[in-house]
C-alpha cells in the first residue's frame, strides 16, 4: 500500500515537472517568435547613439578644418557633444561645480554629459554602458563577432585566446595598481621613475607578469585573476578622484579654465591625437581591440574609469535583476548569456558592480516571471522598454534641458577658435605631465 502511495506521488511529481518544462518550452517558443525583444530593442538604441557619435566626430573634424584653413572650407558649427570625449575635463568640471556651484565655462556640455551619466546610473543602474555608450557598442559587437570566430577554434585554442588577455592584464595590474596607490600616498611620483634605483623593482615586475601564467588554478583561481585585472579601472578612477576631486582646489580649476590656453583647445588636441596616432598608440589600441574580440567587454571590464564610477553608483540603484527561485528551472541560460560573467542562475538578486542592465539574461530566460528587472523592496517588474524610457529618456532630457537653459554651448567665439586652431602646434597648447602654460 505504502509502495503504491509513493509511486503515485512520484508520478504526480514527474507530471508536474513535465508541466513546468512544457510551459517553459511554450514560453521559450513564444519569446523566440516575437519579432521584438530586449536585445533587438537595445541594439536600436546602440545604433542610434553610435550614428550620433560618428556624426558629432565628423562635424567636429569639419569645424577644425574650417578654422585651420582660415575659413577656406565650408563652415560647420562646432558640436558641443564632442566634449564627452574629455574624461579628465569632465572630472575637473565636476569638482568645479561641487566647489563653486558654477558650470565649467569651457566644456559645459562635457560636464552636463558626465553629470547625467552619474545621475542616471545612480537611479537606473549601469544602463549607460549597454544602451548608450558607443565604446560599449563597439565592444559588444566585437565580442559577438569573436564568439563566431571562436566557434571555429578547438577547445585548447579557444581557452587560450579567452584567458590570455585576462592573465596578461592581471599581471600588469599587479604592477600598476600598487604604483598608483603609492603615487596617491605621495610615496612615489612620475619623477621617481627616472631614478636608477627603480631598476631594483624590475625583477618584481617580471615576476608579476609570470605569476598568473605559472600558478595552477587550484591556488590561483580565475575569480582572483579577474578581480586583480579589474583593479586597473578602479585604480585609474581612484587616481582621477584623488588628484582632481579631492586634492585639486576649485579655485585652481577656475584659473585653468580662464587662463590656460590648452584647456580651450583640449578637444582639438584630442582630435589631433587620434588623427596622428603614434606607432605606440596604434599598437596599444590594436591590442585592446583584438583582446576585446576574444574577451567580452575587455576595455569596459578592465580599464574604463567611467565604467568604474558608473558601476559604484549603479550598485546603489534600487533596480536589480531578480530571480524567482520557485519558477526557475535551473537551465543556466541566463549565466551563459551574461556578457560580464555573472552566475545569474545562482543569484536571488544580482547585486554586482559589473551588471550592465542589458536584459540579455532576461531575454533568454525560458520561464515567464523567473527572471526580471525589478524595483527592490517593491518587487515591481520593469519591462525593458520602460527601462529604456527611464534611463535613456532621462539622459536625453538632461542634454536638452542644458541646451535650452544655456549650459550647453561655451563662450569661446568662432574668431578665437580660428586663431587658436591655426596656431595649434604652439607649445602653449601642449602640456608636460600635467604642467600647463598660462596666458
Ligand atoms: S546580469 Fe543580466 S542584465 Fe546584468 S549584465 Fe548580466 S545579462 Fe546583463
Ligand atoms: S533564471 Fe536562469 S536558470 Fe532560471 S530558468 Fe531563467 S534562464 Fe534558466
Amino acid at each position: 500500500m505504502s509502495q503504491r502511495k509513493d509511486t503515485s506521488s512520484d508520478v504526480l511529481e514527474i507530471d508536474s515537472t513535465h508541466q513546468v518544462e512544457d510551459k517553459a518550452v511554450d514560453e521559450r517558443k513564444r519569446k523566440s517568435s516575437r519579432w521584438m525583444n530586449s536585445n533587438r530593442f537595445r541594439w536600436i538604441f546602440q545604433i542610434v547613439f553610435l550614428i550620433i557619435t560618428i556624426y558629432i566626430g565628423w562635424k567636429f573634424y569639419l569645424f577644425v578644418q574650417y578654422c585651420e584653413t582660415g575659413g577656406a572650407t565650408k563652415y560647420v558649427s562646432r558640436p558641443p557633444g564632442i566634449e564627452a570625449f574629455l574624461p579628465i575635463g569632465a572630472f575637473m568640471g565636476l569638482k568645479y561645480f561641487l566647489g563653486t556651484g558654477k558650470v565649467d565655462p569651457i566644456h559645459p556640455a562635457g560636464f552636463v554629459i558626465f553629470a547625467s551619466i552619474l545621475i542616471t546610473s545612480f537611479l537606473f543602474q549601469r544602463g549607460f554602458c549597454s544602451w548608450i555608450c558607443p565604446v560599449g557598442t563597439i565592444s559588444e559587437w566585437g565580442w559577438r563577432f569573436g564568439d563566431w570566430i571562436k566557434s571555429k577554434f578547438n577547445r585548447g585554442v579557444k581557452y587560450w585566446v579567452e584567458i590570455f588577455p585576462v592573465k596578461l592584464t592581471c599581471g600588469l595590474s599587479m604592477i600598476s595598481t600598487p604604483i598608483v596607490a603609492l603615487m596617491l600616498l605621495d610615496v612615489v611620483s612620475f619623477e621617481s621613475f627616472k631614478s636608477p634605483n627603480m631598476k631594483a623593482i624590475y625583477p618584481l615586475m617580471i615576476a608579476a607578469i609570470i605569476i598568473p601564467f605559472a600558478l595552477p588554478r587550484k591556488v590561483w583561481s580565475a575569480r582572483v585573476e579577474d578581480s586583480i585585472a579589474r583593479a586597473w579601472k578602479y585604480s585609474i578612477f581612484a587616481f582621477f578622484a584623488v588628484t582632481i576631486l579631492i586634492k585639486m582646489p576649485a579655485q585652481q580649476i577656475e584659473i585653468m579654465f580662464t587662463n590656460v590656453p590648452f584647456m580651450k583647445v583640449a578637444d582639438v588636441r584630442m582630435l589631433k591625437f587620434f588623427i596622428n596616432l603614434s606607432m605606440l598608440a596604434i599598437i596599444i589600441i590594436s591590442v585592446i581591440f583584438v583582446f576585446s574580440i576574444f574577451n567580452k567587454n575587455y576595455w569596459c571590464r578592465y580599464f574604463c574609469p567611467y565604467g568604474a564610477v558608473i558601476g559604484i553608483l549603479g550598485w546603489a540603484s534600487s533596480l536589480r535583476i531578480v530571480r524567482d527561485k520557485e519558477k526557475c528551472i535551473d537551465c543556466g541560460k541566463c549565466t551563459k548569456a551574461c556578457p560580464v560573467y555573472i552566475v545569474v542562475e545562482k543569484k536571488k538578486t544580482v547585486h554586482n558592480l559589473e551588471c550592465l542592465a542589458c536584459y540579455d539574461c532576461v531575454n533568454v530566460c525560458p520561464v515567464n516571471g523567473a527572471l526580471d528587472m525589478k524595483i527592490v523592496g517593491i518587487g515591481k517588474k520593469i519591462h525593458y522598454a520602460v527601462y529604456a524610457g527611464l534611463a535613456v529618456g532621462l539622459f536625453v532630457i538632461f542634454m536638452n534641458t542644458a541646451r535650452f537653459t544655456g549650459y550647453w554651448y561655451n563662450n569661446i567665439t568662432l574668431q578665437e577658435y580660428m586663431y587658436r586652431i591655426a596656431d595649434i602646434d604652439n607649445p602653449k597648447y601642449q602640456h608636460k605631465q600635467g604642467k600647463f602654460e598660462v596666458e
